[in-house]
């Protein structure tokens, strides 16, 4: 499984947030969607930031956190993954670099983002597909 396929049933909606915006509007934005990560952009991608980096600034000085702007906080250096990236992949790299989110890039074109949690949804209907299978061929039912 690619992660263009998984952007096909998801949708390839990202967002973002830009780097000058207060710590707040970030905070409301993730609240808002009810997301982990806001992909920062003015135009091309900058960073990302994640309720991971509030936290960490939070348990650092909670009053430089609600002074602070998103490019004081996020991550500039962002680990991104292409549509023919398959999801071995995806789990390789958000385990060895401990992350759940992934910006997805095509070309310099923000595609798509993939956390972990789409990541154990696809593997969930891919089983239950697979289970379907095997259970019609074991007992000779159509699907
Ligand atoms: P997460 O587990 O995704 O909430 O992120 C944990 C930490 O890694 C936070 O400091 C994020 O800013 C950073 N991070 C998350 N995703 C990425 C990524 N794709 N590239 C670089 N840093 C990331």
């Amino acid at each position: 499984m690619k992660i263009s396929d998984i952007l096909r049933s998801k949708g390839s909606a990202v967002i973002t947030v830009h780097p000058d915006a207060p710590i707040e509007e970030a905070l409301r934005t993730l609240v808002e969607h009810d997301i982990g990560a806001l992909v920062v952009a003015d135009g091309t991608i900058q960073g990302i930031f994640t309720e991971r980096d509030v936290l960490r600034a939070a348990a650092t000085d909670v009053h430089r956190l609600a002074n602070a702007q998103v490019r004081d906080l996020m991550t500039a250096d962002v680990v991104t993954a292409t549509p023919d990236h398959d999801i071995q992949h995806v789990m390789d790299v958000m385990t060895s670099r401990r992350i759940r989110h992934l910006p997805v890039l095509a070309g310099d074109v923000v595609c798509g983002m993939i956390s972990m949690r789409d990541v154990i949804n696809a593997l969930r209907q891919s089983a239950q597909t697979e289970n379907q299978q095997l259970h019609a061929y074991i007992t000779g039912t159509p699907l």
